[in-house]
C-alpha cells in the first residue's frame, strides 16, 4: 500500500562499550558492513596495527596532533585507554545527527560517560549507549589470547582494563550478555532496529484528509 506520510528523524548514535574480547569489536565489524550505519572513525595516538588502515580504522595521530585536537575543543570526548589516547570528532558526530545518518562508536567507559553528560544541544535524545557483558572473566581471557594480537604485556593491561570496566554495565540503556557472535549481532539488531522506531526523534507529517473550501 502506498502511504503519503513522511517521516523523517534525527540521526541516532548508538555507542557500544564492552572490554576487549567481550565480543564488542566483533559485533561492531559486523555492522560496520552494513549500509545503514556510518561508523565513527576515532583518533588515536597508538601505531596502527598490521592491515589497518589510516582514515579507515583510526585516524593515526602523533602526541602533538593530539594535543591540538584538545587545545581547539574538537573532541566530543576522548580517554586514555590501555595505554593510549583515543577521541572521537565532534564535527563528524554533530553533522550525523543534525542530517539523520546513524553512527556507531566503538567507544570505552570513560568516553560514554563523557558523551551522557555532554551538554551539547544538538546530542539531546540522540545517544544509545549499549553494553557488551562477557560471559565470564575466564570466557574473556580466552577470547583475548586466541586472538594473538597482543603481547603477554598487552593481554595483562587488557585483562586490568576490563575488571575496571565491568562494574559500569549499569550506566547503558542496554546490556548484553555475549553469546555466540551472531546471536550478539541478532540482540544488538534487535535494540537498533527499535529505537528507530522512537518517537522521541522523528517528524511526521500526518495523514490528515484534505481540507475542502466551506460550500
Ligand atoms: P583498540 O586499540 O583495541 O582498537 O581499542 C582499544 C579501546 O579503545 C577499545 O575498548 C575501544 O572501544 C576504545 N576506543 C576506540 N576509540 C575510542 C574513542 O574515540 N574514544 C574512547 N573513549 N575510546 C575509544
Amino acid at each position: 500500500m502506498l502511504s503519503n506520510v513522511q517521516m523523517q528523524r534525527s540521526g541516532i548514535l548508538f555507542v557500544v562499550s564492552g572490554p576487549s574480547g567481550s565480543g564488542k569489536s566483533t559485533v561492531c565489524a559486523n555492522l560496520k558492513q552494513t549500509p545503514d550505519f556510518r561508523y565513527s572513525v576515532s583518533c588515536t595516538t597508538r601505531a596502527p596495527r598490521p592491515g589497518e588502515v589510516d582514515g579507515v580504522d583510526y585516524h593515526f595521530l602523533t602526541e602533538e596532533q593530539f594535543d591540538s585536537h584538545i587545545a581547539a575543543g574538537d573532541f566530543l570526548e576522548w580517554a586514555q585507554v590501555h595505554s593510549h589516547r583515543y577521541g572521537t570528532l565532534k564535527s563528524v558526530t554533530r553533522s550525523a545527527v543534525t542530517s539523520g545518518t546513524d553512527l556507531l562508536l566503538d567507544i570505552d567507559v570513560n568516553g560514554a560517560q563523557q558523551i551522557r553528560q555532554s551538554k551539547e544541544h544538538w546530542l539531546c535524545g540522540a545517544l544509545v549507549d549499549i553494553f557488551i557483558m562477557p560471559p565470564t572473566f575466564e570466557e574473556l581471557e580466552r577470547r583475548l589470547r586466541k586472538r594473538g594480537t597482543e603481547t603477554e604485556e598487552q593481554i595483562q593491561i587488557r585483562l586490568k582494563t576490563a575488571q575496571n570496566e565491568l562494574p559500569h554495565w549499569k550506566e547503558y540503556t542496554y546490556v548484553i550478555l555475549s553469546e555466540t557472535m551472531e546471536e550478539d549481532l541478532q540482540k544488538v539488531r534487535a535494540i537498533i532496529r527499535a529505537e528507530r522506531y522512537r518517537t522521541i526523534r522523528l517528524r511526521l507529517d500526518l495523514p490528515l484528509p484534505v481540507s475542502r473550501p466551506e460550500a
